[in-house]
């Protein structure tokens, strides 16, 4: 039988604080993902009395459902951030994505969190050739503004990788890794308990107000007086405790399901590079042998809007299929969806609004970029007049057609089936001239 909860959730500790919240602090965070908790440490760090609160059990939200996939990326590419944000903010972007790489693995090695932290690298699969030579030219033009460990892996080269015939080649990111995501929130809380920062689930903020000099934060039971906020709410983020932001913050939900035991020689087999994989289509796949070897786990957005994980296990088993065919008749031990927060400019942000802070808007691109973030958010709370990070200058944008419920997402589910059409037309006539004599 599918089980319709997280396989990452399986026989990990729930941390559950029975006090009650107090009634005042120095900082309140709301939201206790790798954000909230990773800003709340920093805090805490800095002298600061901080209390974290979340509207569900704690480890709710994408920081425990994710792929777990640690990676450098963020969806804009240098040409498109050239043109709007110029050639030196189009570097920094490059840059610090890289650093958030740098800062999340440290976060884990420098204090040993045990999270499964695997050097599996992520192999970018080209979809039709036209993505293999795009993938190329990026790689080129990004090497050019910092080197990183990356290179291009030609169509006949792929079966080292991967076993199966259905891409022209990829991008292996030699530095990317995996981990056991709920294991990395566990080991980040944990640590932010020791540094003296109060988590409190089950504590949904209902409002923020502003308080003589600071704010007043209303939960279920009582109220909090603090001098500053964070928001770090993401893909979770309602609009009746900021309009401003579920106006500038999309909930798109993503799908994972995981297999059965198959079997480190069938998994490896299958996949014999064990890296993540993340394809170029358009409603792409990404997926990766689990930790222990002997599972495939596999997400997708099987529909941009919130369906249940019941109505996706089919749409998400057919993907597995198409890439491995053998494993038409494998069980699928667990069917799960989560929700990341996407940003108009498909960049995240860090920012304030009448003085409340926020660090959101990953586009499913977060398990190194939100403890970063979250980091660099309480840096800017710390010392405000100074600049953190260039997602300081990326202003999440709002769109007139959008007020917080994503009502037209049907519609661009609709959008995207026409490109992936597109795109598997440029496939299919790639593939007859492969096959003309
Ligand atoms: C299925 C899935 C797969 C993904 N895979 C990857 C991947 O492989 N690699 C990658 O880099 N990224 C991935 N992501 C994205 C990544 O998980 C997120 O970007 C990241 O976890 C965001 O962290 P966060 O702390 O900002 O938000 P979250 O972890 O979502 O936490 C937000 C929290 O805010 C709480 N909250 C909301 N409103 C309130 C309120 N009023 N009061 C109190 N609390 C509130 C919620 O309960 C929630 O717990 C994936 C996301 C999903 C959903």
């Amino acid at each position: 039988m599918t089980q319709f909860t997280p396989y990452w959730w399986q026989n990990q500790p729930q941390y559950r604080n029975t006090e009650v919240p107090p009634t005042k602090a120095d900082c309140v965070v709301v939201g206790a993902g790798f954000t909230g908790l990773s800003a709340a440490l920093t805090l805490a760090q800095a002298g600061r009395d901080v209390v974290v609160l979340d509207s569900q059990a704690i480890g709710f939200g994408a920081s425990t459902r994710n792929g777990g996939m640690l990676g450098s990326g963020h969806k804009v590419s240098v040409a498109d951030a050239k043109k709007h944000y110029g050639s030196d903010i189009a570097a920094q972007l490059h840059c610090e994505a890289n650093g958030s790489l740098d800062f999340t693995k440290s976060l884990i090695i420098d204090h040993k969190i045990n999270c499964d932290l695997q050097a599996s690298g992520r192999l970018r699969t080209a979809w039709t050739p036209q993505d293999y030579s795009a993938m190329a030219q990026a790689n080129r033009s990004l090497q050019k503004i910092e080197p990183f460990a990356a290179r291009m892996i030609k169509p006949n080269a792929m079966t080292e990788h991967i076993n199966t015939p259905l891409y022209f080649g990829g991008l292996l990111y030699e530095g990317h890794a995996c981990v056991q995501p709920r294991k990395l929130h566990y080991g980040l809380l944990q640590l932010a308990l020791d540094a003296g920062v109060k988590v409190f689930g089950d504590q949904p903020a209902h409002s923020v107000k502003p308080r003589g000099s600071g704010f007043c934060i209303t939960t279920k039971n009582q109220s909090i007086d603090c001098e500053q906020v964070l928001m770090a709410t993401n893909g979770y983020t309602q609009s009746r405790v900021s309009k401003f932001l579920a106006r500038r913050v999309l909930p798109v939900p993503s799908f994972i399901i995981v297999t059965e035991e198959l079997g480190k020689d069938q998994v490896q087999a299958l996949l014999p590079g064990g890296h993540c994989m993340v394809e170029t289509r358009q409603r792409f796949c990404y997926y990766r042998p689990t930790p222990c070897g002997k599972r495939i786990m596999l997400g997708a957005r099987a529909a941009l809007h919130a369906i249940t994980p019941a109505q996706s296990l089919p749409i998400l088993q057919s993907k597995l299929i198409e890439i491995f065919p053998s494993l038409k008749n494998t069980k699928m031990s667990h069917c799960w969806t989560g929700f990341t927060g996407f940003s108009f400019s498909k960049l995240p942000n860090i920012g304030s609004n009448n003085g409340i802070f926020h660090a959101l808007g990953y586009c499913g691109n977060g398990v190194a970029m939100a403890p970063y973030l979250g980091h660099k958010a309480a840096l800017k709370m710390l010392h405000p007049q100074e600049q953190h990070s260039v997602f300081e200058q990326t202003p999440l944008q709002s769109r007139s057609y959008h007020h917080g419920s994503p009502w037209y997402m049907p519609a661009a589910s609709a959008w995207y089936q026409t490109k992936d059409w597109w795109d598997n037309r440029q496939r299919q006539q790639a593939l007859n001239q492969t096959r003309r004599p």
